[in-house]
């Protein structure tokens, strides 16, 4: 018997089979604009299919040029537009797999000077102010969502998602917080439903039986005027009525300022919401955010609480996963660590979206990785993520490979970030480095710091320096006095800091630190989750915002830096905001703009704007960047060995773990 037998046994939905619980969520790669993005799409989904996921939803494509998510976003309005998808829907055929266009009107967050919305009220996170619809084009925008299946349809896809949740156009309608419409499109809760019911008749009377609808339904607002449970119920049986086959889970919408899929959220942490629904309709419930195991997956589905699970990110990470699943190979899947890094972040900055930990994602048809017919003997000192990922390319290859790490334990850095409360995923990452490193047979040596001279006496044909980095010390008076320690020092050996504390720098150490500083050492579970962000289980009102119930009075904690510029403004674009906030909380103390002057027993001298005064403090933590660790590269050039450098050996500066994958992979791929 498989170990996943509720996650891997089929679902019929009447006229059509899933062959398994697995649904790839919506996600929106920015391959729908990119040069032969086509192309791209269909290398990127075809591997999916392929790795066994039964439905596949894509990004977000706008029925009509209102609903765009920026100018020069995808619509599905003409024939044309239609057939350059079927490369899309023909490749994931030919894996086996199903495949869902998602339909997505922004409304007023689409990011271009035309949007309309429900009402004329501005969205927080957008600068542009829509224009309400007029009863006439609310029916013409009908219209568009039909036309837009009708074209999905010729294009090859086994169905559409129609998006009503986040916050977008549908949702718009629905929520009180952005509808004071007084014709028959608002006021009360009937009249505020119409639009996606009216959208489900539609495209079910033009689109027939034997095709998939599934309707993405707002479960949990997460803001102020948002909807209640018993909203929600009646919404959902209005659904089902009007003709959708599946309803999917949306949980928050993207102005909500509370945390719903990053790091420090707890896995499966929203699943008990769609179980409220469960029970009150007929058609399939899908769940999702924080799934990221077969494991989560399993338990969530065996306990009932959904029929489906939608992974978006998890198989960004692992095209592969179900087959590993089913192959009863879970640690053989990269797991999604939900850090935003390369898909949510990229495509907030306008780049094609990627994965920390599998550069591939995205760049099928460009990151290929084939066996060499050049087999060499290579080096790759330090088993941080750079050296990590090379020696597993390298090997998956064919080289001949040999990894030194001077620690007990391979990880480097990610050591220390696992450690952070809301970081722990970084030990799958490790896990999943240690599982490939065996497969593919890599000659790991840990517990051995490498010199150059023992590189060139082993006669390595290459070497790769994946050494890191050197914390930095800066000068100050009284840096070496007992009272100051090292991020390293506190994070990764433990040592006891007082009740009173500097943090000295506020890039992402720094702020890692302070969470951990002011930490109050509660279990990560999705009960003290849901209590430190104020979410309310009975879902009664609001949205389902409650009060927080913040931990103060950890630790006094000052951060201080010496730039002027806004604290966190280098953290990550999509969870940045979430330290700030979480620190702010916290009742943390930011002061920028500051000169060191001297490190005293009983605190830090600093000046700020011409005044000098000192935090009092009884321990204070450097977090004040990194150098590249690069001891090695001159002896090695000296013996002519051929030598590259990657990650923080190659530079520190804005190094992250992504920067370090990336990197080690696309060597490993041009080496032989
Ligand atoms: P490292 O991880 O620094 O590894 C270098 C390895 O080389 C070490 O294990 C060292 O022992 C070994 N070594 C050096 N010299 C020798 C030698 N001569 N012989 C043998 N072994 C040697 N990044 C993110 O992307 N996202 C995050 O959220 C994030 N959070 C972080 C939180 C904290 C608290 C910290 C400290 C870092 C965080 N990072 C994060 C940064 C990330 O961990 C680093 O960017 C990444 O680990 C750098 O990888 P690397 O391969 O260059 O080297
Ligand atoms: P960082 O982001 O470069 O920040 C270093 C901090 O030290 C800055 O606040 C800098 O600010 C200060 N500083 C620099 N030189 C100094 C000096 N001589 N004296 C005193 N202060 C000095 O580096 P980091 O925080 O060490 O992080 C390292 C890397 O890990 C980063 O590149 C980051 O991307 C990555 N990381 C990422 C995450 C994430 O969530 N994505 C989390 C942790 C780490 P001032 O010059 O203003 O004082
Ligand atoms: Fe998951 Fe991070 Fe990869 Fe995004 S970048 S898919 S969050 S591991």
């Amino acid at each position: 018997m498989t170990a996943y037998p509720t996650l891997l046994s089929p679902l019929s939905l009447g006229f059509t089979t899933l062959k398994n619980r697995t649904i790839m969520g919506s996600m929106h790669t920015g391959l729908e604009e990119a040069p032969n993005g086509y192309d791209r799409m269909a290398a990127f989904y075809g591997e999916r299919a392929k790795g066994g996921v039964a439905l596949i939803v894509t990004g977000g494509i706008a029925p009509n040029e209102a609903g765009r998510v920026a100018k020069g976003g995808s619509v599905m309005d003409t024939e044309e537009e239609a057939l350059h998808h079927r490369v899309v829907t023909e490749a994931v055929h030919k894996e086996g797999g199903k495949i869902a266009m998602q339909i997505l009107h922004t409304g007023r967050y689409g990011y271009h000077d035309k949007i309309v919305g429900a009402s004329n009220v501005r969205a927080p996170i957008n600068m542009f102010k829509p224009h309400p619809l007029t009863e006439e084009e609310i029916w013409k925008t009908i219209e568009d969502f039909v036309r837009c299946s009708e074209l999905a349809k010729l294009a090859g896809y086994d169905g559409v998602e129609i998006m009503g949740s986040e916050g977008y156009l549908i949702n718009q309608f629905i929520a009180k917080r952005t509808n004071n419409r007084i014709d028959d499109w608002g006021g009360s809760f009937e009249n505020r439903i119409k639009f996606p019911i009216e959208i489900i008749k539609a495209v079910r009377k033009k689109l027939g039986t034997d095709f998939i609808i599934i309707y993405r339904l707002s479960m949990l607002d997460l803001v102020e005027e948002g909807g209640n449970i018993d909203e929600v119920l009646h919404l959902a049986k209005e659904i089902e009525k009007a003709g959708a086959t599946i309803i999917n889970t949306g949980i928050g919408w993207h102005e909500a300022r509370i945390p719903t899929i990053a790091m420090m959220v707890p896995r499966a942490a929203f699943t008990w919401v769609t179980a409220k629904v469960k029970g009150h309709v007929n058609i399939p419930l899908v769940t999702s955010n924080r799934i990221n195991t077969p494991e989560v997956a399993e338990e969530v589905l065996s306990r009932g609480d959904a029929d489906l699970v939608s992974m978006a990110r998890p198989f960004l990470a692992d095209s592969f996963f179900v087959e590993k699943a089913k192959a009863g190979k879970p640690e053989e899947i990269n797991t999604c660590i939900a850090c935003n890094q390369a898909c949510l972040d990229h495509i907030f900055q306008g780049k094609t979206a990627s994965c920390l930990v599998n550069p591939r994602a995205c760049h099928e048809t460009e990151l290929v990785i084939t066996q060499t017919k050049n087999v060499k003997k290579v080096a790759v000192v330090g088993a941080g993520p750079g050296g990590m990922s090379c020696a597993k390319t390298l090997a998956e290859r064919g080289h001949s490979v040999t990894l030194f790490d001077a620690q007990s334990e391979l990880g480097g850095q990610l050591n220390i970030a696992r450690r952070i409360p809301g970081k722990e995923e970084f030990k799958e990452t490790i896990r999943y480095f240690d599982t490939m490193l065996k497969k593919f047979k890599v000659n790991v040596k840990l517990n051995t710091y490498v010199s150059s001279e023992d590189l060139i006496a082993e006669g390595f044909e290459e070497v790769v320096l994946a050494t890191g980095v050197i914390p930095r010390i800066p000068e100050i008076p009284g840096i070496n006095g007992p009272n100051v320690l090292s991020y390293v020092d506190v994070v990764l050996k433990g040592k006891p800091v007082g009740k009173r504390a500097v943090v000295m720098g506020a890039g992402g150490i720094g702020f890692d630190v302070s969470i951990l500083l002011t930490d109050p050492g509660h279990a990560f579970t999705t009960e003290n989750y849901l209590k430190e962000w104020g979410i309310q289980t009975s879902i009664e009102k609001n949205g389902g915002l409650g009060s927080k119930e913040t931990p103060t009075g950890v630790r006094d904690v000052t951060m201080l830096k010496r730039s002027n510029s806004k604290f966190g403004a280098t953290l990550g674009k999509t969870t940045g905001w979430i330290h700030k906030t979480s620190l702010e909380d916290r009742k943390v103390n930011q002061i920028s703009g500051v000169t060191y002057k001297a490190i005293e027993s009983d605190g830090v001298v600093i000046e700020v704007k011409g005044e000098t005064k000192k935090i009092p403090c009884d321990t204070v933590v450097v977090c004040a960047g990194q150098d590249p660790n690069r001891a090695l590269l001159e002896p090695l050039q000296k013996a002519k060995i051929p030598v590259h450098l990657i990650g923080g050996a190659d530079l520190a500066s804005e190094l992250d773990a992504k920067r370090a994958i990336d990197q080690g992979t696309r060597l490993a791929v041009s080496i032989g």
